[in-house]
């Protein structure tokens, strides 16, 4: 730890998580984490002082013990040979087309989220931010696994950083609900968590309505943001600013949790939000602008171009580099070419929906926010 003493940002490379595969029709492929580090590595973007890598390849041991049953952790450990499934896998949520099991994935769990807990210890100790791309596994409940989620790496980092006395907001823009931290959480004012996704109506796995706002002394500490099918960068936005951010300022939180998740963009095959890479670190900037201690996780994406594209943005931005405004290379009014200025070329063109469908959009988002008020955080 005490090599990144006095490192603003720090990325957490577990880089044999690469080599591990759900199966070749499987959506999630843990190769991203390799392209990621690529392509961040060949842009220079660990090259300043005050940016580390850290490698983390040990799980440490009794990790899902922290989040997880006994009966979810025993039949994982059978998993992890990816041969034979049984009737109480199946039961825990294992050998589904969805959490399949393969060689290794006991590993896989236990590594993902060590390097998740290291993010947190790193942030907890003086770190600004620190990024592990292969966590954000919001979907694993204490018993079992779902929706390619077979650790939740999110609330064992949580865990440990309520045990330090931290308060801690969770703010989730994966396009997925993130129903198993919410669950985690619910009864609880000691974390506010926030989830903006498509809507359950259309989507895995049909939950996060509004008016899921906590319950007990939790009531008024979660908040979901459903997003209608073919939500654009600027409705996206609009929410973010409108709701998260005030909601987390009020919060007043030592430290942001994210789960950067990048399944909202358009070309997401298992989506229907209609955003670009701009809507996407613009709401990383304006979090990161308001709150410097990030603990940064990845989460959804499955289309790689982009989610190597968003993550090195993400990185970007939280290593305090430079992010340049446009698309293929435009500055200063300038067209420079696709190539020609790094970093340019990483951005999307801007495409929003328009017309009659715009409008719905924004009637919407205002319905949201009209609801909230009165009842969650920020709102009152
Ligand atoms: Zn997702």
């Amino acid at each position: 730890m005490d090599q990144f003493k006095g490192k603003k940002a720090v990325f957490v490379n577990s880089e044999s998580l690469g080599n591990y595969s759900f199966g070749p029709e499987h959506p999630f492929k843990p190769e991203r984490i390799r392209r990621t580090y690529e392509l961040c590595r060949s842009r220079g973007l660990f090259d300043a002082p005050a940016v580390g890598v850290m490698e983390v390849e040990e799980p440490e041991e009794g990790v899902l013990k922290r989040f997880h049953t006994r009966g979810y952790i025993e039949a994982l450990k059978r998993a992890d040979t990816g041969m034979d499934v049984d009737v109480d896998m199946l039961h825990h949520g294992l050998g589904t087309a969805e959490n399949p099991v393969f060689k290794g994935v006991y590993r896989f769990a236990e590594l993902s989220a060590t390097a998740t807990l290291a993010a947190a210890r790193l942030v907890a100790d003086g770190v600004d931010t620190a990024f592990n791309p292969v966590g954000g596994f919001h979907h694993a409940y204490r018993d079992r696994a779902s929706g390619f989620c077979y650790v939740n790496d999110i609330a064992i980092a949580i865990d440990e950083l309520l045990g330090k006395n931290l308060k801690v907001a969770y703010v989730d823009i994966d396009a997925h609900h993130g129903d198993a931290v919410q669950d985690a959480y619910y009864r609880d004012n000691r974390v506010l968590t926030i989830s903006m996704h498509e809507t359950g109506r259309t989507l895995f796995p049909w939950s996060g309505f509004e008016s899921e706002i906590g319950e007990g002394t939790g009531e008024g500490f979660n908040i979901n943001i459903p997003l209608e099918p073919e939500t654009d960068d600027e409705i996206f936005l609009y929410l973010f600013k409108g709701v998260v951010m005030r909601a987390v300022a009020a919060f007043e939180p030592d430290l942001v949790v994210g789960q950067f998740g990048t399944d909202m963009l358009a070309t997401d095959p298992l989506t229907h939000l209609h955003l670009t890479n701009n809507g996407y670190i613009e709401a990383i900037e304006t979090l990161h602008s308001a709150f410097r201690r990030i603990v940064a996780l990845g989460g959804g994406g499955y289309n790689l171009n982009d989610v190597e594209k968003c993550w090195t943005l993400l990185w970007t931005e939280l290593a305090g580099f430079e992010l340049s405004e446009g698309y293929g290379g435009a500055m200063g009014g300038v067209f420079l070419g696709d190539t020609s200025l790094s970093g340019s070329d990483l951005r999307d063109m801007r495409v929003y929906t328009t017309g009659p469908d715009k409008e719905k959009l924004k009637a919407r988002a205002d319905e949201l926010i009209a609801f909230f008020k009165g009842r969650v955080i920020g709102f009152i």
